[in-house]
C-alpha cells in the first residue's frame, strides 16, 4: 500500500532519549484516533479506506469503512511510527522499560499499541487498557468488553444480571430499576408504567432497557 508522504528529519542528531520522547508522541497521536475509530463500524477486524485509499484490498462492500482522509492520515501517523522505530531497532535500544512506565503513567497498554500499529492496517490499533481490554468495546460496567459494538454494548454478564433483576425486580446495587414519565429516558418500547434497567453508575447516565431489549439482545447473540 501507499503511505502518505511524511517529512524526514535528520536522522544523527536526534538523543536516543528524543527519539522515545517522539514515539510517545506518536503512540498519543494514535489514541486520539480512538474516537474515530468509535464512529466507523469496523466489523472484520481489518481498516480500511474507501475509496481506492489502499490499492488491492478495496473495499468489501459493507460500507464500513474508514473515510479516505481518516486513513490517510492514520497511516501518516503509522509511517512516522514505523521510520521511529526502524531508527530505534538500529541503535538497538530497548524501550521495553519505557514504554511499560509510559503506559502505567496513561493506563494504556502502549508496547500493544505500538505492535498493533506496526501491523497496520492488517491490524487495528485499538487502544488497550492495562488489563488487555479495548476501551471502545468496554461495557458501561468499565470491567469487561462487550460482546460487540452493534448491540446494547453490554458485556455477557451484565446482560444476563440485568435481565435477572429486571424479572425479579431484585434489589441489587449494581442496577437501578426505575418507570419514567419522561420518553428520552426510556427505551422505544416502553411507555410510563415500563419497568427499565440501568446501571447504577454515578456521574454516568447510562441507557436503560426494558425485558424486550434485553431478550432481543439475548436472541442477536445466541443467533
Ligand atoms: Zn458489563
Ligand atoms: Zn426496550
Amino acid at each position: 500500500m501507499r503511505f502518505a508522504k511524511v517529512p524526514k528529519r535528520p536522522t544523527d542528531h536526534i538523543s536516543n532519549e528524543e527519539l522515545m520522547h517522539d514515539l510517545i508522541l506518536l503512540l498519543k497521536d494514535v489514541v486520539a484516533f480512538e474516537s474515530t475509530l468509535a464512529q466507523t463500524f469496523i466489523h472484520n477486524g481489518n481498516v480500511k479506506a474507501n475509496g481506492n485509499g489502499n490499492g488491492s484490498k478495496n473495499g468489501n462492500g459493507n460500507g464500513n469503512h474508514l473515510s479516505e482522509n481518516d486513513f490517510a492520515s492514520l497511516s501518516a501517523v503509522v509511517q512516522k511510527i514505523t521510520d521511529l522505530h526502524l531508527r530505534i531497532t538500529k541503535r538497538n535500544l530497548d524501550i521495553d522499560d519505557i514504554l511499560l512506565d509510559a503506559s502505567r503513567q496513561v493506563g494504556i497498554d502502549l508496547r500493544r499499541l505500538l505492535d498493533d500499529s506496526l501491523k497496520f492496517p492488517n491490524v487495528v490499533p485499538y487502544v488497550h487498557n492495562l488489563q488487555g481490554q479495548r476501551r471502545l468495546f468496554l461495557c458501561y460496567c468499565g470491567e469487561n468488553e462487550a460482546h460487540d459494538s452493534s448491540g446494547l454494548g453490554l458485556c455477557h454478564q451484565c446482560l444476563e444480571a440485568a435481565l435477572e433483576c429486571l424479572l425479579e425486580k431484585k434489589k441489587d446495587n449494581k442496577f437501578i430499576l426505575y418507570s419514567s414519565y419522561s420518553p428520552q429516558v426510556r427505551c422505544r418500547h416502553a411507555d410510563f408504567s415500563t419497568l427499565l434497567i440501568t446501571l447504577n453508575k454515578p456521574g454516568l447516565w447510562p441507557p436503560a432497557w426494558c425485558e424486550i431489549c434485553l431478550k432481543q439482545e439475548k436472541q442477536r447473540l445466541s443467533g
